[in-house]
């Protein structure tokens, strides 16, 4: 968080443009299939939502636009734009994209104008990520890093998808939340900040719990509201600094976790008839 010059630092931040997506994964983390209306956030709200959240954050490693499916998003173009209008408060910025769509003009384009700065990770799910092939010449073609993850056959990365399960109460001891969710790939990981709904969440499972399907009850310690005009940037902070202490979070007593068993890792992208 503080790093040796006092600047308040993560190391990897998300930002959710939009759930909508064009495959519909049986296990999407977000559930966006299952939404009649699947949750979509315009232009100047996202474009509001990085000028608070650079507010509150001096640098992040990666800075990512993430979906569902981000180049299904309209504005992806100008999305990329802004985000680049904070270069100074990140590393790279990622894009994940599942490999099936190619971008739009517009986006190649805002894409070429930043491509030092951007790097694009394509999930590769075998014959739905139709377009990895010629996604990929054409990143390499405008100077963009990019990484396949390979997530079919029998090599899944990390050993394919994890089922969060029910939104049932587990009434978990204690003891076991807090070892739970030590051993859930979003501690292991620090943290990846996710943002969704103008609220800054330790994982997506939080931020649909909470705040996007409120499908659990309220727990204001457990994000960070960015909309929430009554704290200051200090305070704000500070509660960041206070999750990042907690043994584990609410909503880990409505979720499965994914610990390490290889056992409860399943295929990728398998679709909702
Ligand atoms: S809610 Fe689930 S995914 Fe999120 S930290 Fe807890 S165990 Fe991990």
């Amino acid at each position: 968080m503080y790093n040796a010059e006092g600047k308040f630092v993560l190391r990897r931040a998300v930002l959710n443009i939009t759930y909508r997506c064009n495959l519909r994964c049986k296990l999407c983390v977000t559930g966006g299939p299952r939404y009649k209306v699947a949750p979509h956030y315009s232009f100047n709200y996202l474009a509001e939502t990085m000028h608070r959240f650079f507010k509150i954050v001096d640098y992040v490693e990666w800075y990512e636009l993430s979906g569902g499916e981000p180049f299904i998003h309209p504005d992806l173009a100008e999305l990329i734009d802004c985000a680049m209008s904070f270069k100074k408060q990140f590393d790279k910025l990622l894009i994940i994209t599942n490999g099936s769509l190619l971008p739009h003009s517009a986006v190649i384009s805002a894409m070429q104008r930043h491509a030092a700065d951007i790097m694009v990770f394509i999930s590769d799910y075998g014959e739905l990520s139709s377009n990895v092939k010629e996604l990929t010449e054409l990143l390499l073609s405008l100077n963009i890093d990019c990484k396949i993850k390979s997530y079919h056959g029998d090599n899944q990365y990390f050993g394919g998808w994890v089922d969060y399960g029910s939104w049932e109460r587990r009434n978990d001891s204690p003891t076991d939340l807090a070892a739970k969710f030590k051993r859930c790939g979003a501690s292991k990981m620090q943290g990846i900040f996710t943002t969704h709904a103008g609220t800054m969440h330790w994982c997506v499972r939080s931020a649909k719990g909470l705040v996007v399907d409120k499908l659990i009850p309220e727990e204001a310690s457990d994000y960070i509201d960015l909309f929430d005009d009554a704290l200051s940037v200090e305070q704000q902070r500070s509660k960041i600094v206070s999750l990042f202490n907690k043994p584990y979070i609410s909503v880990c007593n409505y979720c499965d976790g994914d610990g390490d068993n290889a056992q409860r890792r399943y295929p990728a992208a398998e679709q909702l008839s």
